[in-house]
């Protein structure tokens, strides 16, 4: 969470994000915690790509240092939006994860307008998609 503040303090509307790694329990995906962008990162007013060898390793020390309990759930980005909403290219990228992943692919965006972190439930997204189903799922977001 305070990655989201720090990180929208720092890049206002223009695109940042990262990584998020947590557990799956009765079916819930608990996220625990989100990476900054890493220092090779893209930011752009409508686009976003992460410093991957930096989220690699943000997500094996996170790992290690869970025993394992912590894997690689999905990205976040934000968006120049309020109530943000997922562009075309991030269903296009999203289905592509899923095409390659084991089970699903997760995208989280946050709106960086006006961000307050006790709106993130409202000002964000959470979109799923799972392999081998060709429709896009929203998931409600508690924090
Ligand atoms: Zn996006």
């Amino acid at each position: 969470m305070d990655v989201f503040c720090t990180e929208i303090a720092e890049w206002g509307t223009i695109e940042t994000g990262g990584v998020l790694v947590g557990y799956i329990e009765n079916d819930i995906i608990y996220i625990a915690k989100a990476s900054s962008p890493g220092p090779n990162a893209i930011h752009d007013i409508a686009s976003f790509q992460a410093d991957a060898n930096y989220v690699d390793m943000f997500i094996d020390m996170e790992s290690a240092n869970s025993a394992g309990r912590y894997q690689y759930i999905g990205e976040w980005h934000t968006h120049p939006q309020i109530e943000p909403t997922p562009s075309d290219t991030d269903l296009i990228s999203l289905k592509e994860i899923a095409d390659t992943s084991t089970d699903f692919a997760l995208v989280f965006i946050i709106g960086a307008i006006d961000f307050k972190k006790e709106f993130l439930n409202t000002q964000s997204v959470c979109v799923i998609k799972f392999l081998n189903d060709p429709l896009f799922y929203q998931l409600e977001v508690e924090i």
